[in-house]
């Protein structure tokens, strides 16, 4: 392994064609409320798209050669389609009494696609001692008036799911103080989007469906009995009732993009390196516009002065000798779906990719680094290849001159950020990865992520990184080797 640290003067020449002032530029567009929070497979994600291509061609690159990938539409777009649930549609139906969603009751996510006739549910308290009784396929009641508050409500139930599900419950009915009380208290979304089924996305197996239900309304399904009689109960109790589960699902298709910029290598061209970063957003709520400049406007146009400097590169015959595909990806906000989508239909093999960097939120500073120098957080560079590692602490030496941060690249990261950002889907395949994040702030998902709060100059010196990281990658005469195995 040749690692000499020797500084290569033409890629300092085509980095100084990445700028503040066009990093700005950039941002000012795509952060604006023009832009209406790019949510994925609505309109403003379509004009980021837009934005992005019309760039991308004005910095002279081609369209993707063919012959493509057919999902690439014109070169420049690898489209998928989504799906997107409205929430609402499960109920329950009582002998004509409708038990309403955000009334009586609510849920976090939909499992449940056909009616459920029950006629008997188990009776488990407050479930903290699963009963040696069989509970696959059956209906749960669980008494969550005496689990506290809120957030506390919350935790103690994410735990009881866990084990719920692992039993194969169908349905858990959780009894709580007051409905309308947590529904102002918890981020309950209009709808939620997924793969189209048959987009790649491996089919998850039927899981277990939390209702979480008005302590009173409760009551009345439990006919003769109510959470305070069975209180006395032992955990296990089979209580029989009368009511129906209803589910309307209420689905729609959505088509959303990846953008393609292909900056075709030379001597090395089918290999290539590969560099994401999301343009989607959470788009608008309740009338509220959410920018999401860092979140991940500043990946996005690092990565275009990237790729705009890449292809200067080339055009003034120091081109890179592996390809270049600057990816912009869409669905990130939604479960990493465009990423996703790419990485079960890549446009280019997976076998010839030699690394993805990724950016997600590199332009401001989180409360541990308040007075420290210039940082930038590195998450899963050492674990796939520890020359993809070495590369980007040299290419930081030469170059950047940052503190690398490597706190949430530990394997006991409670944040688990390794697994929450785009890289993520190259990672599971095999491919070497660097997902560069510099923490999250009180703006995380807010509207109040605006372009004002960006540091421009620590994004330039973060750019610089990932740029002379990807300069090495795609130059160097080996190809980094993969000497970790994936994770399952
Ligand atoms: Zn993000």
């Amino acid at each position: 392994m040749s690692l000499c640290a020797q500084v290569d003067s033409s890629a300092i020449r085509f980095a100084a064609t990445i700028t503040e002032a066009e990093l700005r530029t950039h941002l000012t567009v795509l952060a604006s409320d023009a832009f209406m929070g790019r949510d994925t497979g609505k309109e403003g994600q379509k004009m980021a798209a837009a934005y992005l291509k019309k760039a991308f061609i004005d910095a002279g690159i081609p369209p993707v050669p063919a012959p493509f990938d057919s999902a690439v539409t014109d070169g420049y777009f690898q489209q998928y389609e989504l799906i997107e649930d409205q929430v609402g549609g499960i109920g329950i139906d009582q002998a004509g009494r409708i038990f309403a969603y955000k009334e009586d009751l609510l849920y976090f996510n939909e499992q449940l696609q056909t009616d459920l006739a029950v006629r008997e549910v188990v009776y488990l308290g407050n479930g903290e001692k699963l009963p040696k009784v069989p509970l696959g396929g059956r209906v749960i009641v669980l008494d969550g008036t005496t689990m506290g508050d809120t957030p506390a409500l919350m935790s103690r139930l994410s735990e009881r799911m866990q084990d719920l599900r692992k039993a194969d419950a169908a349905v858990v009915l959780v009894g709580v103080p007051s409905v309308s009380a947590m529904a102002n208290e918890v981020h309950l979304p209009a709808s939620r989007v997924r793969l189209a089924s048959g987009s790649g996305k491996e089919s998850t197996p039927p899981t277990t469906q939390m209702i979480v239900i008005d302590g009173a309304s409760m009551d009345e399904l439990l006919g003769a009995n109510s959470l305070a009689k069975l209180a006395r109960k032992r955990a296990g109790k089979v209580v029989p009732v009368d009511f129906t589960i209803t589910a309307r699902p209420n689905t729609h298709p959505l088509v959303a993009e990846n953008v393609l910029a292909f900056i075709e290598g030379s001597d090395k061209k089918d290999e290539l390196v590969v560099i994401t970063a999301h343009y989607d957003h959470i788009g608008v709520e309740n009338g509220v516009v959410y920018n999401g400049a860092d979140d991940d406007g500043t990946g996005t146009v690092v990565i275009m002065e990237i790729a705009e400097a890449f292809a200067k590169a080339k055009a003034e015959g120091h081109g890179p000798r592996r390809s270049i595909l600057v990816m912009p990806v869409s669905g990130e906000e939604k479960g990493l779906l465009g990423s996703r989508y790419y990485s079960d239909h890549p446009v280019f093999p997976l076998e010839n990719t030699v690394a993805d960097l990724n950016i997600d939120m590199i332009g401001r500073v989180d409360t541990a680094h308040r007075n420290s120098a210039p940082y930038i957080y590195i998450i899963g560079s050492d674990r796939l290849s520890r020359e993809l590692h070495a590369i980007n602490g040299q290419a930081n030496m030469l170059y950047a001159g940052l503190e690398l941060d490597e706190a949430f690249n530990r394997e006991d990261d409670p944040n688990r950020f390794y697994y929450r950002s785009d890289h993520y889907n190259f990672a599971r395949k095999g491919v070497p990865s660097i997902f560069y994040f510099s923490g999250v702030h009180e703006d995380y998902h807010q509207p109040g992520d605006d372009i004002e709060k960006i540091q421009f100059d620590l994004l330039h010196q973060r750019a610089l990184l990932v740029f002379h990281t990807a300069w090495i990658l795609a130059n160097r005469d080996q190809r980094i080797v993969v000497d970790k195995p994936p994770k399952p």
